[in-house]
């Protein structure tokens, strides 16, 4: 029996908003979209900036287009990249988007909030693509296709986000963004990502940013973590790789090569997520 595998390719890695420019051209300045492509299954986690390329990339195949869409939430940097995802306006493509509803507002009417009228002149009613909207929460288990499961678990982030797992037969990968650690690791991350292949992790700050030592001003209840504090949960959860992820908006190619570097010396299987970079499980 072929041995099942994932291609794990980042597309914009890049929290809070869009950043090009000379100091980001190595890791990428687009915001978040991952593909996951599981066996003939494709999954895009997120829909940020990063999404604009992967939509040219599907096309120029010139094929039909189908995929699963989940969004951790909908905070504009994991979004503003929707509404310019060409497939999305071709038909025959078929697009299933999964997340979580907030407070009165339904996952659907977040995603077509930001394409009413006068914010953007396309309503999401009216891209030609079958698009669907299921609205998912913290706890689930789905199975998406025969043998590939997603699992869910909420992260600690102002106004809530989830954290996503995919199991294809025996390998796993988790997505676990825009989430702030606690002082002891979080349980709910612990046990999601436990003996994940390879985990991608909010790395927004380092520990002196977080913590707000020298030059800084704490970020204590911003809703993001450290890269440290993806080794110490890695390393509980026992996880094989790990990915920095969500890259602040100051973060430099050269800053990230630093960190790259450190971290190696504590964790050696681990990695600054740039875009148009993919690793296979
Ligand atoms: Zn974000
Ligand atoms: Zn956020």
């Amino acid at each position: 029996m072929q041995e099942k595998k994932m291609k794990i390719t980042f597309w914009g890695v890049r929290g809070s908003r869009p950043v090009p420019g000379k100091e980001t051209v190595v890791y990428g300045g687009n915001t978040p979209c991952v593909t996951v492509k599981a066996g003939e299954t494709l999954i895009i986690l997120d829909a940020g900036t990063g999404i604009c390329n992967l939509g040219n990339s599907l096309a120029e195949t010139r094929k039909k287009v189908k995929a699963h869409i989940f969004i951790t939430h909908t905070h504009w940097d994991h979004i503003q990249g929707f509404p310019f995802f060409t497939p999305a306006y071709l038909p025959d493509n078929e697009f299933y988007l999964y997340g979580q509803g907030k407070l009165d507002h339904t996952f659907s009417n977040l995603m077509r909030g930001q394409m009413i009228f006068p914010h953007f002149p396309v309503q999401i009613d009216k891209m030609k693509a079958d698009i669907r909207l299921t609205e998912i929460s913290t706890g689930e288990r789905l199975e998406i296709e025969e043998n590939l499961f997603i699992s869910t678990i909420h992260n600690n982030h102002p106004g809530g986000c989830l954290s996503y797992r995919i199991d294809y037969g025996d390998k796993s990968c988790c997505y676990l963004t825009d989430t702030e650690h606690y002082s002891c690791i979080d349980a709910y991350l612990h046990e999601l990502a436990a003996g994940a292949d390879a985990i991608i992790y909010d790395s927004n700050f380092t520990d002196a940013e977080y913590e707000g030592t020298n030059e800084y001003n704490s970020k204590i209840g911003w809703g993001h973590s450290t890269w440290q504090e993806g080794i110490k949960l890695a390393r509980a959860a026992g996880v094989s790789q790990l990915i920095f992820f969500h890259h602040a908006t100051h973060r430099t190619d050269n800053e990230l090569f630093q960190i790259e570097k450190e971290a190696k010396t504590i964790f050696k299987n681990c990695q600054a997520a740039a875009e148009g970079g993919s690793i296979v499980v």
